[in-house]
């Protein structure tokens, strides 16, 4: 097998599960990104990967060779870390040029490699000066340059780019795509950002308290949540996650939400026959209400009512918090067509493209899947 694999990773740091047995492939020419809160176990992972850390128990493998217990130099990996690494009081070059001399490669290789690279991260000019001279940016930059010199088999990134702004954050990342594009080799990316983890990635692995929540294309991910945490914790606004009751009438399958009634289609038959369906939890993806003001493109569809609690306007979108009847909360992403906003107080006519409901075991927790 082509590509990196990690089967089976335990860590454990004074009796604490910090890795919690995970497995995942990444193929050559994938960008992988790992997401989840601060603290879930992606940077351990990462460690585990890179040989700095020895996992208690799984393995590694690149291109089907078990590295697990090979050095970091061994391994051949291209890595940018969020401190940069960078040696303050050498110059740019040297930086660079670091990893390459340390495997002892002829001065005009170096030269020319480094002149390719330094040339594509717009660094040439900077090649010369003090690493302690440079700007942020520039020495993240740096440190990208030296990952991407040297022909890894594997490249990893742990949030390279949390200490820099905006603006030159997006440049930055245009750099590491265009990087690895180039490379065809396999990409793994640490983050807690969703945004940058969408932009970037894939395939997406969320991990969070040691285990892994899902993999998946970002659509995967957003659309298909493996359990309430991911549909809790995907999206801006996330998924509204709410009780609610499954009720088989009219010849079909209906979910009942506070006072809200959805058709749910046939494909769902079968797993809820197999359900306790009284009593479980509903995913309605904030994404996938049809507002008042589109309500006449779709005449079949079922038009529900509720209070508007809280109007908050995005840039091009506005978030509607919707008050039902049993005192639970509905958010409502909606795009802003420039028609004039809802007001508090009053009430809101929507419906639901029902096709997009996801549903969970009230217990386990876990979604529930139709059957296609
Ligand atoms: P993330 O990258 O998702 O923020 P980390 O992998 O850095 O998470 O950390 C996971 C958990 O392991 C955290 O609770 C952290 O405090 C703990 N941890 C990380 N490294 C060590 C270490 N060397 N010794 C003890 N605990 C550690």
């Amino acid at each position: 097998m082509h590509g990196l694999e990690v089967r089976n990773l335990v860590k454990k740091y004074q009796n604490t599960l910090v890795v919690d047995d995970i497995s995942f492939q990444v193929a050559d020419g994938e960008f992988f990104v790992l997401l989840g809160p601060s603290g879930g176990g992606k940077s351990t992972i990462l460690r585990l990967i890179s040989g700095l850390e020895a996992p208690d128990a799984g393995q590694v493998f690149m291109s089907g060779r078990d590295i697990t217990t090979a050095t970091p130099r061994e391994r051949n990996l291209g890595m940018v870390f969020q401190d940069y690494g960078i040696y303050p009081n050498m110059n740019v070059f040297d930086n660079i040029a670091y990893g390459l001399q340390a495997r002892k490669m002829g001065r005009a290789e170096i030269e020319k490699r480094i002149k390719i690279t330094a040339d594509k991260l717009g660094l040439a000019e900077y090649l010369p000066k003090l690493a302690i001279d440079l700007s942020g940016g520039e020495q993240q930059r740096v440190a990208l340059a030296r990952a991407m010199v040297k022909d890894a088999d594997t490249y990893l990134f742990d949030e390279p780019l949390a200490n820099l702004d905006p603006k030159l954050r997006y440049r930055a990342r245009r750099d590491i795509q265009s990087l690895h594009r180039q490379k065809q080799k396999p990409s793994i990316y640490v983050t807690h950002d969703q945004s940058e983890a969408f932009a970037m990635a894939d395939r997406i692995a969320v991990i969070a308290k040691g285990r892994l929540q899902q993999v998946g294309t970002p659509d995967e991910i957003l659309q298909s949540p493996a359990n309430t945490f991911m549909a809790r914790f995907i999206g801006t606004p996330p998924m509204n996650v709410l009780e609610g009751e499954c009720v088989y009438e009219d010849d079909r399958y209906q979910v009942k939400v506070a006072d809200l009634r959805f058709s749910l289609d046939p494909t769902w038959k079968h797993v809820l026959q197999a359900t306790d369906a009284s009593h479980l939890l509903v995913g309605l993806n904030p994404a996938a209400f049809i507002p008042a003001w589109e309500l006449a493109d779709y005449p079949d569809a079922m038009v529900h009512h509720a209070q508007i609690e809280d109007v908050e306007p995005l840039i091009g979108e506005v978030v509607l918090t919707l008050r039902l009847t049993d005192g639970s909360y509905l958010r409502v992403l909606c795009e802003d067509s420039g028609v004039a906003l809802p007001e508090v107080g009053h009430i809101f006519a929507f419906a639901l493209d029902e096709a997009r409901i996801c549903l969970f075991d009230i217990l386990t927790e876990k979604a529930l899947q139709p059957a296609f």
